[in-house]
């Protein structure tokens, strides 16, 4: 993408979605870490369907790495993968416990140490912490960066590495959540609103 389009997108994207932000419910760093995981291979809405009694169940990290295995798995059945999360939720309660003072951690090499926690998991978590600019990549960027020939990479890692490269990091997290937003409202994986896109001039995919 040549510089001149590539400052359109970021403007064009920053008028359509003014308030850039995480679609998950949550009000402390504990119910992001946990939302985020549940989020794998799951939609938000799904996701902010269970958190309201898993959080009101289980406040905290010690209070969730006591839990039983079968009230998780109740209380989160509706999710993908919930027998997996379940277990991944209540020892990343005990590892949180024991090793990081019930907090969530700071360092990349720390979040992926929990059981669960891969690569993008770990960056969602660093971008809205704000600690490390970081600009995970999930199936709508994926499917976006391709669309707008922002990369060609075969893998998420790939095309994160591209994003990184093409924008300076200070707009990774704003782009991160204005793409996501694009592309659940207008640019869908079966069905993109070319007609109706307002980076259609820019795009090379647009029909
Ligand atoms: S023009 Fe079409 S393919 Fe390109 S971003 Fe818009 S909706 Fe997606």
């Amino acid at each position: 993408m040549t510089p001149q389009k590539r400052k359109i997108l970021v403007q064009t994207l920053a008028e359509l979605y003014p308030d850039p932000h995480s679609e998950l419910d949550f009000k402390n760093e504990y119910q992001l870490l946990i939302a985020v995981m549940l989020s794998a291979q799951c939609t938000d809405k799904k996701v902010n369907q269970v958190t309201p009694e898993l959080f009101k169940t289980y406040p905290n990290f010690k209070a969730l790495s006591q839990a039983k295995l079968a009230d998780v798995e109740r209380i989160i059945r509706p999710i993908n993968y919930y027998k997996t999360k379940s277990k991944n939720l209540i020892a990343t309660g005990k590892e949180a416990v024991d090793r990081f003072k019930s907090k969530v951690p700071d360092t990349h090499k720390e979040l992926t140490s929990l059981p669960g926690v891969g690569n993008k998991t770990a960056n969602v978590i660093l971008s809205e912490k704000g600690v490390v600019p970081a600009f995970p990549v999930d199936t709508h960027i994926f499917r976006l960066a391709h669309r707008l020939g922002l990369s060609k990479g075969k893998t998420p890692d790939h095309v994160e590495a591209d994003l990184r490269d093409e924008f300076p990091s200070s707009e990774w997290r704003n782009l991160h959540h204005r793409l996501i937003f694009h592309g659940r409202r207008v640019c869908g994986a079966r069905s993109p609103q070319c007609e109706a896109c307002a980076l259609r001039a820019i795009c090379p995919s647009a029909t």
